[in-house]
């Protein structure tokens, strides 16, 4: 089958397999130049995804050097930074190079913006080698160019804030509106304001997905943290109303952490731990009837589904979608509102 010449989810740009959509292709045409509809941007940072980076630095023993080859390689053989282990990508930020008259997305050469879309589905070509990047962060200062398809989207970098917080803050932003969305309809649905755990409660996601079922109206707030120093920043954050020390991936001591600290399991559960392995804790964490939201990229569906049944837990399951209306906005007004997160941010780029 030929491929299309335009198609506004990107067709055609896929190389490998043939028919597959662009986050599902092997290999995407980076070629940096506007087809109808794209738009090309000069890249400056990528922000690959925690679970993504986590997986990468595990297998290569924290050496940023491997690390670098590696990222650069997956790159180079896909024309987009998909990570084949996690299946996840990152964002990135960059100027707009190139408009396409046919273009729909409001983008003019010169802006500065953030993609909003998964870098698993941007044809991405890197120009510089990485040489910048020690390979030891999420965030890869670089050289290259990225496209963006007719149904995508993007935002303009905010003027107020420094790029590489920006960038942290819309890699994250689907979980707060994923978060404030589910603690607003049990509140519809129920009458009554609902517990949120947060597994991962201290890192970005989470800390951002405390502050929405703050402000979406929760009744209480449950962080759940690895250590005694994460439970240490989120008390001085005072993010949540009360913070437990346990690992999420031993299902046994989140239940009994979460059912000691709120009498009984929590009606929401929001995994935003970056390892895998967290499944079974979150569903024995939560109430019958209750809700888990599966942020997290290192989530299995097979040990979600089959632990669920396993356990014969009453629960709703939610793939934490990435993209709510209006998401990159609410992330950054809770950013702005709560000197808190922003400090969280901070101390997270800075020990990168
Ligand atoms: P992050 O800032 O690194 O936060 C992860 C947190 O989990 C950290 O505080 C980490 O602690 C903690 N943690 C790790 N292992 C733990 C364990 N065994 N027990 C308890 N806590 C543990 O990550 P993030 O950027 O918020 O991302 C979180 C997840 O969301 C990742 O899986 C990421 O890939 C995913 N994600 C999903 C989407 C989507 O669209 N659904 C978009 C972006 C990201 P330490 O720092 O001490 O290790």
């Amino acid at each position: 089958m030929p491929r299309p010449t335009r198609s506004p989810i990107g067709l055609h740009r896929v190389l490998a397999p043939e028919g597959a959509l662009p986050q599902a292709a092997h290999r995407l045409d980076a070629t940096p130049s506007v087809q109808e509809g794209e738009v090309l941007i000069r890249v400056e940072r990528l922000n690959l995804d925690a679970a993504s980076y986590r997986q990468l630095h595990t297998a290569h023993n924290g050496d940023g050097d491997t690390i670098r080859t590696a990222v650069a390689e997956i790159i180079a053989e896909r024309g987009k930074m998909h990570n084949p282990v996690t299946g996840s990508g990152g964002m990135l930020i960059g100027t707009v190079e190139a408009v396409d008259a046919a273009s729909p997305l409001g983008l003019s050469a010169g802006d500065r913006i953030a993609t909003l879309v998964s870098l698993t589905l941007t044809p991405l070509r890197i120009d510089d080698g990485l040489a910048r990047w020690d390979g030891l962060s999420e965030q890869i200062p670089c050289d290259g160019h990225a496209v963006l398809f007719s149904r995508s989207i993007a935002a303009r970098l905010p003027e107020d804030l420094p790029d590489e917080l920006a960038l942290a803050v819309f890699d994250v932003c689907g979980a707060p509106a994923l978060t404030s969305r589910i603690v607003n309809r049990h509140r519809e649905l129920t009458g009554t304001a609902p517990t949120v755990a947060v597994l991962g409660a201290a890192g970005k996601s989470g800390s951002l997905s405390l502050a929405a079922s703050r402000d979406g109206g929760a009744l209480t707030t449950l962080a759940v943290v690895r250590d005694a120093g994460e439970a240490a920043l989120l008390d001085k954050a005072a993010l949540a109303d009360e913070i437990t020390v346990a690992d999420a991936t031993d299902p046994v001591a989140v239940s009994d952490a979460v059912h000691r600290a709120l009498g009984t399991g929590a009606d929401i559960t929001v995994v935003c731990v970056d390892v895998p392995g967290c499944e079974h804790g979150a569903i024995l964490a939560t109430a019958p009837g209750g809700t888990v939201v599966f942020f997290s990229m290192a989530t299995s569906f097979p040990a979600a589904a089959l632990g669920a049944e396993g356990l014969a837990a009453d629960v709703e399951m939610i793939v934490g979608n990435g993209y709510t209306p209006g998401h990159a906005d609410y992330a950054l007004n809770l950013l702005r509102t709560d000197p808190a997160i922003r400090t969280m941010f901070e101390a997270r780029l800075a020990a990168d």
